[in-house]
Parts: structure tokens; sequence; C-alpha cells
């Protein structure tokens, strides 16, 4: 691989063939030998019509669908831009919510394992049929696609707060249920507040470390305090949806005259009626995951009341698999760009005007999970953040499901956890083992070569007191 390396944290992997712009990859050289073929990916997603600057990966980049995961790139429409289901990824807006609760470790830790015993029939996940909502009939099920959590708080769930920190104030504008097929409506209807399999979570954290204390305090963090993150996507009606979309942009591409070295980079001009549709589903489904993670917060919120008498209040709630149009300047000048982030994280800078009033001044949280056994991150977007302002998403994996799955088993796994004081609630033990913390790279490289590279800024380090695995 032609690679050149331009700062500590920055190398360019070099334009040839038909790549359009060259890759740029965020990484130190240690990470960068664990990237492996994703760079490959790079390289193909660099070729695609109206890429602009470059086609970026994130510290943790590895393999994944078309894209890899880790990869940002934005297009132009005007200039012929494309949009990529494979940009997105299956999981569609998968993201991480973080809620702080009234509580300190210390108060929780005589009554930690009777919360985990009560999360643990509490949040559904897994196999079984079934979320916290239920919606009444399609029709409900199609309001929650087009208003996003606003339905929610509309029927009673929630606080105005999980709006207002919520990316898009709790809804995606432009979506469209017309275009989500049969099969993903009814895929959709039973699994509203539910965290589906092994890498999703909901685990119970402690604030071991601030970096920042007024950007940490305005996110409403002190060390010591307990927290909960939600990490989860859209479920099995995002899935169907990207399948469904994909095969259609197979169908069309020829017509458009596009070519792409991988089918799983299928794709459409953004403003062609493939392009729009797609769009339009994705936002739907962008839609159900805030919902879901919404309506398994309540359910969180539910148990802490009970168990604690403590509250939790939404720290901020953000998509890394999610494609966006947005104004971004390049070469000095703004255009409209659609920005695909697969396993990357927006990162608003301080003083952007998407920002909730009362995080102006800081920047946009970033919420960053590691693993269960190691610690997790809230970083923040800083001034001239790179990449169209996006950086990394979680650890990373650097072994598959299967390898993961061979090198420990899930009991061995479950007893080590809890030497280390980590309450463990596994939805299987097969799903528990693929999940591994030796599975990933390390979350802390990840984060350093983030911030080295000025895509973000470390905010307050995480460390897990309880797991409840999907
Ligand atoms: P993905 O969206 O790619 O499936 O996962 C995002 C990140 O979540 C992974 O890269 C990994 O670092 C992190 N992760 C997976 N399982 C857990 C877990 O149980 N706890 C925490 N804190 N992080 C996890
Ligand atoms: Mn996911
Ligand atoms: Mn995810």
């Amino acid at each position: 691989m032609d690679l050149t390396q331009i700062d500590r944290y920055e190398f360019r992997v070099e334009r040839r063939g038909a790549m359009r712009v060259p890759g740029v990859v965020f990484a130190s050289r240690a990470l960068l030998s664990d990237a492996g073929q994703s760079l490959e990916q790079v390289r193909n997603v660099a070729t695609l019509p109206g890429i602009v600057e470059a086609s970026y990966a994130m510290p943790d980049v590895h393999w994944g669908y078309g894209f890899p995961i880790g990869g940002v790139a934005a297009t132009d429409p005007a200039q012929g831009g494309v949009v990529s289901p494979g940009g997105v990824g299956f999981d569609i807006s998968c993201g991480v919510r973080l809620l702080a609760a009234d509580l300190t470790a210390q108060e929780l830790a005589p009554v930690l394992g009777r919360l985990m015993d009560a999360l643990d029939p509490a949040v559904p996940r897994g196999m079984t049929r079934g979320g916290v909502w239920t919606p009444h009939d399609r029709d409900e099920l199609r309001r929650i696609l087009t208003d996003g959590s606003r339905h929610a708080l509309e029927r009673g769930h929630g606080e105005q707060r999980d709006l207002d920190r919520c990316e898009d104030g709790g809804a995606v504008d432009g979506a469209d249920p017309g275009q989500v097929g049969e099969r993903a409506l009814e895929r959709g209807l039973h699994q509203v507040g539910s965290l589906g399999s092994g890498n999703h979570f909901l685990e119970v954290q402690r604030v071991a470390e601030v970096y920042d204390a007024p950007v940490a305090t305005a996110f409403g963090l002190h060390p010591g305090q307990v927290c909960v993150m939600i990490h989860c996507g859209s479920r099995g009606l995002g899935h169907q949806i990207c399948g469904d979309q994909v095969r259609r942009m197979e169908q069309t591409m020829r017509q458009y005259g596009i070519q792409v070295p991988d089918r799983q980079l299928a794709c459409a001009p953004v403003d062609s009626p493939a392009g729009q549709d797609y769009l339009a589903a994705m936002a739907a489904a962008a839609n159900y995951g805030r919902v879901n993670r919404h309506m398994l917060a309540e359910a969180a919120r539910r148990v802490f009341a009970e168990v604690t008498g403590a509250r939790l209040d939404l720290v901020y709630d953000i998509s890394h698999n999610l494609a966006k149009l947005e104004e971004h300047e390049v070469d000095g000048v703004p255009r409209w760009l659609c920005v695909h982030r697969k396993g990357a994280t927006r990162a608003l800078p301080p003083g952007h005007p998407d920002l909730p009033p009362d995080l102006r001044a800081t920047g946009q949280p970033v919420l960053i999970p590691g693993t269960m056994g190691t610690a997790s991150y809230v970083l923040t977007g800083v001034p001239g953040g790179r990449a169209f302002h996006s950086t990394c998403h979680g650890a990373g994996r650097v072994q598959s499901r299967h390898q993961a799955a061979r090198s420990v088993s899930g009991r061995q796994l479950r007893d080590r956890l809890e030497a280390q004081g980590i309450a463990v609630r596994p939805s299987s033990w097969r799903g528990l083992a693929e999940e591994h913390p030796g599975a990933y790279k390390d979350v802390a490289a990840v984060v350093e070569a983030g911030e080295g590279a000025g895509l973000c800024r470390s905010v307050a380090r995480l460390v897990p007191l309880g797991v409840v695995k999907g």
C-alpha cells in the first residue's frame, strides 16, 4: 500500500487508478498495523462520484460492508455526488446515549447487584421478541418514523431535555415512512426499546477521570458520578431498509452510468429518485434508532428510581452510522455536502449553530464506548476539526466474532469481569465471548490518536461497573 506519513497521526493513501481523491488515515503507526485490509476499502471509497477532499479513515478503522467501519466520505450533490447505503451501514443510526445519575459510585456500591438484577429483565435483548414499548398499530409506528423522539415525548415518555440533548433535537427531517417496505415495518413493530445482539449494551459506569472540568460540568458530568451508556441502533427495521435499498441501487446504478470497484458500494446520485428515496428511508430508520435508545433510557430510569431513588439526565445522544446533508467549507468555499459517517461520530466545534444553546460554548459531546472490561470516553468537538468534523466511534474490532469466541468462553469471561468488580448480565454466553475486551483495539490509543490528529479533545473517562449485554 502506497502510504505517506504526513504527521504523527496522519497518513495519506496516494491516489492511483480510479481514485478521485486520496485517502487520509488518522492513526498512530501501531493502530495503522491493525487496520489491515480496510485500507483497500478506504481506496475504493475514493472512487465514488462527487467525493470531495479525501476518503477518510478514523483511528478505529476496520473492515466493513463496502465502506470501512470508521470511514468518512463527503460527496457534492451539485457535482453528481452519490449517496451509498454501504457508507451508512446495515445498522442505520446505530449510536450511543449517555445519561448521568445524581448518584455517586460510592452510594451505588451497596445496591449495585440489586440494580443489575432489576435491569436484567427490564432491558429486552437477544433473540427475545418485544421491546419496552409496543406501538398501537402501523400508524403509530409511522409517527415514530417521521417524528422520532418527539412522538415518544408526546406519548408521555421522557422529558424535554431528551430532545434538547439529542442530535437534531430528537428527530431527523425528511423521513418518509412511505419508503419503508412492508417487511421492515413488520420487523419494526415489535422491537421499539430493545438492544439487539452482543455489540449492543446498556452499561452502568463511573466517571473515573475528568480531563476538562468546565466542559465536563457543562455536559453534566463530575468525578465519581454514576452514568448509564446505551449503545444500539435501528434493529431489524434498519437492517431491512438497508438491504432493500442496496438491492434497488444495484439495479439503478447502470442507468446512471456509475461504476464502482466493489458491489457493496452500490450508490445513486443524491439528487436522483433512488438517492432521495434512500435518504428518506434512512431518516425514518434514524428516527426509529433514536426512539429505541429513548425508550431503553426510560426503562433504565424506572429501574434506577425504584432501586436507588436517583434520576437520570441525558448528557447526549449521537448516531455513528448516518449520512447527512451538511454545509462545510472546502478550500474556503462553503458547499452543501452529503457526509457519510460509518462507524464515525460527528463532532461539532464550539460555536456551531446546530448545538443546543447550553453547549454552544463547549462543543458537541462525543460518546466513545471502549469495552465492557476497560473504559469508555467522552470527547468534544474542536475548532477546525478535520474530516468534516468527525472522529472515531469506539475502540474498533481487531478480532472477528468467531476468533473472539474461540479465545475465551463466556463463563470464563464473566468470572474474570466479576473478579474485576464488573457485574455482568449477558443474554447469551456465546454473545458475551464474542465481545471480550481483547477483541478490540486499545481505546485509549484510539482516543489519543483522534486527539493528536486534531479531530476531538478528551473530556472524561468512564469505567464499567456493570453491563447488560445484548
Ligand atoms: P459498533 O458500533 O462498531 O458495533 O461498536 C462500537 C464500539 O462499541 C466498539 O468499537 C467497541 O469499542 C465498543 N463496545 C462493544 N461492546 C462494548 C461493551 O460491552 N461496553 C463498552 N463500553 N463498549 C463496547
Ligand atoms: Mn449497531
Ligand atoms: Mn454501533
